[in-house]
């Protein structure tokens, strides 16, 4: 099966769940932000999703039955201030590639989107059913790809299981991959950089929303919670299931501040951080209901504690990670 942004971090440890259960993962990646090195669990082709001819060379060559669609740009703050950088590479590339799904019969898509397509709820858990109201780019373009998607399922019958997923953190417990990104925008991995000196502070973004102590409230779960729910769907699919939307998240919310002091006790470490301003299109507080993947797909997350997700990501951070 095919793997785009195998090369990713979600993606890396997708392939290694998906080998883990008898599969061999394919990995399209075209390396603007993953990692050659994190490919380990199969073939990688170097491709771009905008340039579909390659595209179907490699639907040509392995005659994929499934695929799961992980590459995509994931920065919100970035999608604010450059959101056509967004709609090319998140809605073009999609397009492209479920037409070329359909083109070579491959029937059965496991989407990555996000809970950026709810926007803010007034501190609501959300749902499924929530409306979809996102408030950034990164946001919009997703969901522009889940209705691509679920036009293309009545048109071209793409069978699918779309993910919308909350905050992911942790590492593969036994260190052969991690999170690990150029530029590091992220606030676990950017804290434990500041708690080792990579960086001189962290800073919180905004101090005065409408949380219980002022800073937003975000639903973690660990990456290899989320790419078992993401296995669970592909057999949910060749079991004939039909087309699902299911939010992953561990149900529970923890503010920026919450997640500086846990990170502070795991480590046993200070975390040097200073108080900023707001992050333009980041919401309140995002927290998910994931009752539907708990009682359709069976999925129940293992590994979500904010303890668990930090020690892993601790783990891996003291590695070299990826050279380039
Ligand atoms: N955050 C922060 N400082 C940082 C990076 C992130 O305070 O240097 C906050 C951010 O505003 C959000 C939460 O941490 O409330 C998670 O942000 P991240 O970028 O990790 O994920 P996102 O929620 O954007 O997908």
């Amino acid at each position: 099966m095919i793997v785009t942004g195998g090369a990713g971090y979600i993606g890396s440890h997708a392939c290694k769940a998906l080998f883990n259960a008898g599969y061999m993962p394919i990995t399209v990646d075209n390396l603007s932000t993953g990692w050659s090195e994190a490919v380990k669990f199969g073939p990688l082709e170097k491709v771009d999703l905008l340039d579909q001819p390659a595209l179907e060379r490699v639907f040509g060559m392995y005659r994929p039955c499934a695929v799961m669609h992980f590459a995509a740009f994931s920065q919100v703050g970035e999608s604010v201030d450059d959101p056509a950088k967004y709609w090319r590479n998140n809605v073009i590339g999609s397009l492209n590639l479920f037409e070329t799904c359909a083109a070579y019969n491959c029937e059965k898509v496991i989407f990555s989107s996000t809970c950026a397509t709810y926007g803010d709820h007034d501190n609501a858990v959300l749902a499924e059913t929530s409306e979809q109201r996102p408030v950034n780019a990164y946001g919009t373009s997703k969901r522009a790809v889940e209705e691509i998607l679920q036009q293309m399922s009545k048109s071209a019958g793409l069978k699918h299981v779309i993910f919308r997923y909350f905050n992911v953190a942790g590492a593969d417990p036994d260190g052969e991959i991690g999170e690990f990104h150029k530029p590091e925008t992220h606030l676990i991995p950017l804290i434990l950089d500041a708690i080792d000196g990579k960086r001189d502070a962290i800073t919180i973004f905004g101090t005065d929303y409408e949380t219980h102590d002022g800073t937003c409230i975000r639903d973690y779960v660990h990456v290899c919670d989320l790419v078992d729910a993401h296995v669970s769907g592909l057999r949910w699919l060749e079991n004939r299931g039909s087309d699902r939307i299911y939010n992953i998240g561990s149900g529970t919310g923890f503010s920026v501040r919450e997640v500086i002091e846990q990170a502070s006790l795991v480590t046993d470490r200070d975390v040097p951080f200073i108080e900023g301003a707001r992050r333009p299109g980041d919401c309140s507080k995002l927290v998910s209901g994931s009752e539907l993947a708990h009682v359709e797909l069976g999925w129940e997350p293992k590994r979500s504690s904010l303890d668990h997700m930090i020690t892993d990501a601790w783990r891996w951070h003291q590695t070299v990670g990826y050279q380039g």
